[in-house]
């Protein structure tokens, strides 16, 4: 008889379980997982795919304005919550679908079950009180909204899980934080109609970003119909017949239908029972883990938003793919965090990768600045005032790319690609000697022939 029920079992059927259960079960594992919500987890369910979805129907908008300067006639146009939130549904249950099914085929056992730890090679699984053991346990459990500011009346407001099926679209809402989930559901709202209102304790939007993206994707969003309210928080939050009335610290009091929370996700370790057996967590309680995963218990991993790396789905999958490399596959794997490349989907999108000018100026002895701003083909006969904002910070020593930020459209799919360039290790000449596409967006990255600035640091600077 075996010594373990399994050789893996993997709670949570997220980016990184689905990864790792799969990899694992094609080396030769017999694999468990437990999911206590719905399988595909947050970027399937309630994060990547229904917000981009609600992301291209907020664009429509400004197509359809546009859409008069190139000679149509578009009838007043009309939108219907109810059925982008029923659209929506069907796409995510059917990509779950896929998930279970895949999980499925390659011989996974899935439970529709919340799964604890018990002991080192133990979880019990609560649907039925079933106890497992287990070779291997990897906690892939994700993260969850952060409900903070504690204020009065805090129990009123949503978070970025209940905003994708509220019955009605809101008319009018506040969004608490300036990070990724604040913009990119405020610049969607804004399209789709709601008056909103993005109130966070910074004097600006996404903090880590590249100064001049922050700067212009703020401007942006406020010609967009955005109001900010910077440096400043709700006091308290009081239900009325009408809605909500919050009450900021700075005084200022707004009436909006909604109040929805987006100050940062924690790790979902609560109730897990793993500092019970040994597993050390940071302050905000996130997994401990070494370079490939590995709890500070020998038989427990973590992956994911779990553990305080970068969270991200890519690297949620990558860190599934590489602990069951190790584990599993005979070929111990760790991750690179180095030049990850992300977006933002707000509308206009920003991508980047690599170091910011501050960061690049703080680290390198001369940093050159490569920068163009300009109003793209489109938007001279759709008479929008939009303008397209790219850069490219260079090492004036080495010549090598360091970091390469764009906000305008399709913003994200450049990250992706450029993301390869600046891995390998690509210098501002390897740029200039790759022709252009013409007429692109995307060619003034390989044009840009104008140094903006040099920042060089003299010796006493580096000391
Ligand atoms: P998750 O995908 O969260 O999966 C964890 C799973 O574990 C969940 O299904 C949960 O129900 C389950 N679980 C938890 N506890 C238990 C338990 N005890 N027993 C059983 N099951 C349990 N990232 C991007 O790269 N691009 C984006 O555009 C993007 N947009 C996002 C938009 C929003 C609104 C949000 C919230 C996040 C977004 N993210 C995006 C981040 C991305 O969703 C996460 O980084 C990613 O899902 C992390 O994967 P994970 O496997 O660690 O956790
Ligand atoms: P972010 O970390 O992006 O932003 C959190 C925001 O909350 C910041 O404005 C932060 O302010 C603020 N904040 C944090 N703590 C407090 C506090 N105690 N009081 C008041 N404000 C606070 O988190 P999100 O929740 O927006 O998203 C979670 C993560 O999910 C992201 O970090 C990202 O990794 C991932 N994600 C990725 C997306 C993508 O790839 N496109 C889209 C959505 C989410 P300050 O700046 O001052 O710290």
């Amino acid at each position: 008889m075996a010594e373990y029920d399994v050789d893996l079992f993997v709670i949570g059927a997220g980016s990184g379980g689905v990864r790792a259960a799969r990899i694992a079960a094609s080396h030769g594992a017999r694999v468990m997982v437990a999911e206590e919500f719905r399988v595909g987890g947050t970027c399937v369910i309630r994060g990547c795919v229904p917000k981009k979805l609600m992301v291209y129907a907020s664009r429509y908008a400004d197509e359809f304005a546009d859409a008069a300067g190139f000679g149509w006639s578009v009838p007043a146009a009309s939108f219907d919550w109810t059925k982008l939130v029923a659209g929506k549904e069907k796409e995510v249950t059917r990509l779950s679908g896929i998930y279970r099914a895949n999980l499925e085929k390659s011989g996974v056992a899935l439970v529709d079950s919340r799964a604890v730890v018990e002991d080192v090679n133990k979880i019990r699984l609560l649907a039925d009180d079933r106890l497992i053991s287990a070779r291997t346990i990897l906690v892939a459990t994700g993260g969850r909204p952060v409900l903070v500011p504690t204020v009065p009346g805090v129990e009123h407001a949503i978070t970025s899980n209940e905003i994708f099926d509220l019955p009605e679209m809101p008319k009018r809402i506040l969004i608490v934080g300036g990070g990724y989930i604040a913009v990119e559901f405020g610049a969607l709202l804004v399209r789709l109609g709601s008056e909103v209102t993005l109130a966070m304790r910074a004097d600006n939007i996404l903090r880590g970003f590249d100064e001049d993206m922050r700067a212009a994707l703020r401007d942006a969003m406020v010609e967009a119909g955005v109001t900010f309210k910077f440096g400043t928080l709700p006091s308290r939050i009081d239900k009325t017949e009408d809605g909500l009335v919050v009450t900021l610290a700075n005084g200022a009091v707004l009436d909006v239908d909604q109040v929805m929370l987006a100050t940062g996700r924690d790790p979902n370790t609560s109730g897990l029972g793993l500092e019970k057996v040994g597993v050390a967590l940071d302050a905000i309680g996130a997994v401990k883990v070494d370079e490939y995963s590995q709890s500070t218990v020998p038989s427990i991993y973590a992956v994911g938003d779990v553990t305080n790396r970068i969270a991200l789905t890519p690297v949620a999958i990558r860190e599934g793919h590489a602990f069951t490399d190790t584990v599993f596959g005979n070929k111990k794997t760790e991750v690179d965090y180095i030049g990850v490349p992300t977006a933002v989907f707000t509308t206009p999108e920003l991508g980047t990768v690599g170091l910011t000018e501050t960061e690049a100026r703080e680290a390198y002895h001369c940093v050159d600045i490569y920068q163009t701003s300009f109003r793209p083909l489109k938007a001279t006969l759709s008479g929008r005032a939009e303008k397209m904002l790219m850069k490219l910070i260079v090492d004036g020593e080495t010549d090598r790319v360091l970091g390469v930020h764009v906000l305008g459209e399709s913003a994200g799919e450049m990250a992706q690609l450029l993301g390869v360039a600046v891995k390998m290790g690509a210098k501002k000449a390897d740029f200039d000697a790759t022709m252009a596409v013409h007429p692109t967006a995307a060619e003034e990255f390989v044009t840009l022939r104008t140094r903006a600035a040099r920042y060089r640091k003299d010796a006493a600077d580096m000391a």
